[in-house]
């Protein structure tokens, strides 16, 4: 277990910078709520939302931090968290997925916010 975790922060490391994951590992479960959980992803996040479709390649997210760092395709402390809940092995596999086709993936905001 101890092992596998390390390996979701491995795959996080390579997505974000070492402090947003450090933020991230500090939300509190009560704050995330995983609304769909299949190949596409729906989860709140405190006052945000994050979407994530693997089908069309997305990521919707709304918070400040996120909209500043779309253009370099790294992800804030929300979304990190997202990948924090899910089992590890799950996890992994999808941010390898991501990392491995990063140019092709669109990070992007809600556009009805
Ligand atoms: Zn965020």
């Amino acid at each position: 277990m101890r092992a596998k975790d390390a390996s979701v922060d491995a795959a996080l490391g390579r997505l974000m910078d070492p402090n947003r994951l450090d933020r991230a590992k500090r939300i509190d479960s009560k704050d995330v709520e995983v609304t769909r959980d299949g190949d596409l992803i729906l989860a709140r996040i405190k006052e945000y939302r994050v979407e994530l479709d693997p089908a069309t390649k997305t990521i919707l997210h709304d918070c400040e931090d996120w909209s500043s760092r779309l253009i370099k395709r790294e992800f804030c402390k929300h979304v990190g968290r997202v990948f924090l809940g899910m089992a590890p092995q799950v996890a992994t596999d999808r941010l390898d997925r991501i990392r491995a086709d990063r140019k092709s993936w669109r990070f992007d905001v809600p556009s009805e916010a």
